[in-house]
């Protein structure tokens, strides 16, 4: 038996608890593994309160990602023992996830844990750190340069944003954190941002083309925000839009692609190549602070874990919150 969150419905009423599951109730994949610890991403928030449709089948364990130990496995690929990560592929959504003891899954969808993180802090980047990563390759890969100038983070006290702050500071980069939150300036400022704007400067409804600001952008933000974003960018710019915080919707117009040759670069996690997660945990392993992802890290119980998944999608959590599932 280990002890696992479940999502069920019946009759359209959604359940979440912590329960005790039997090993045999685990789904059919060759490799099994004792999960550490897991986080919580804003993906897990909408499955946990039922307020998108991420969950496509129940009973669901959730949890977009873990870190763990091999028990046993089917494949060539893994031997008990090794030190790995998921993160991703479908996992928590409908596939059993890693707000459990125990997870069985593809040997393809597991990747090792870098040395240099314990598996702790590998989920304290979690999908949201690794996503940020995907966002700052696709920049650096796409052109961007130091002398290009400014570079917007939106979201920025988010987990993407908190850690592209980090990332893109080390990287040598100016980095313009846009948050709600004024109090978490000084945690900004910290993480290695230049300066700090006003979300609301950027979450109305604006004009098509606007002055010319960013380099690039990193947007978790979606909406208005990521069009205000589009149209302040400067010529040849690049934007990776990779969120929707405030809203899936993009109320923008084609005028800084067309007219500003600005390229926006969507950016996706949960199926990304393996030849693309690689670089992108690379990247965190050589340049991502440990001190900054313990700075921006809290660690909740297994049970703890439902009230942080709500917090998420309230917008009233700070950074990353890790869930050790063995508390
Ligand atoms: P968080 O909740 O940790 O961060 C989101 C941040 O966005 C908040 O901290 C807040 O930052 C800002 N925000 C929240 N609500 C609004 C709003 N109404 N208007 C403007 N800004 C808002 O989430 P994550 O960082 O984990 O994820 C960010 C987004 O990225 C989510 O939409 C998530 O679904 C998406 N995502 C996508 C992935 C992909 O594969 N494409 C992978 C991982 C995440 P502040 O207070 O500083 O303004």
């Amino acid at each position: 038996m280990f002890k696992a969150i479940l999502i069920n419905k019946q009759d359209g009423a959604q359940s979440v608890q912590v329960a005790d599951v039997d090993d045999a109730q685990l789904p059919d994949a060759p490799v099994t593994v004792r999960v550490e610890f897991s986080t919580i991403n804003y993906k897990d928030g909408l499955a946990i309160t039922g307020k998108s449709p991420v969950v496509r089948k129940f009973p669901m364990v959730p949890g977009i990602d873990f870190a763990g130990v091999v028990e046993a496995s089917k494949s060539d690929a893994w031997k008990p023992g090794d030190r790995v990560l998921l993160n991703g592929w479908g996992v928590g959504e409908g596939h059993w996830g890693g707000f459990a003891q125990k997870a069985r899954v593809n040997a393809e969808w597991l990747q090792r844990v870098p040395d240099r993180f314990n598996n702790q802090q590998a989920m304290a980047i979690g999908t949201a750190g690794y996503t940020a990563a995907l966002c700052v390759e696709a920049l650096v890969k796409g052109g961007l340069t130091k002398e290009r100038g400014e570079v917007l983070v939106t979201g920025a006290s988010g987990g993407v944003g908190s850690v592209a702050i980090a990332l893109l500071a080390k990287a040598g980069f100016n980095v313009v954190a846009s948050t709600g939150k004024a109090s978490e300036a000084d945690y900004l400022k910290a993480l290695g941002a230049t300066s700090i704007i006003d979300r609301n400067e950027l979450s109305a409804a604006g004009k098509p083309m606007q002055k010319e600001r960013w380099a690039a952008v990193v947007d978790s933000v979606g909406s208005h925000t990521l069009a205000n974003a589009c149209a302040q960018t400067k010529y040849r710019g690049l934007v990776a839009a990779c969120g929707l915080a405030q809203g899936m919707d993009f109320p923008a117009s084609v005028a800084p692609f067309i007219l500003r040759g600005v390229s926006l670069l969507g950016i996706d996690s949960v199926m990304a190549p393996s030849d693309v997660r690689k670089p992108a945990w690379d990247r965190l392993a050589r340049d991502l602070d440990i001190a900054a992802i313990e700075r921006i890290s809290k660690v909740v119980t297994l049970s703890e874990a439902i009230g942080a998944a709500q917090d998420i999608v309230a917008g009233k959590i700070r950074g990353r919150i890790v869930v050790d599932v063995n508390r």
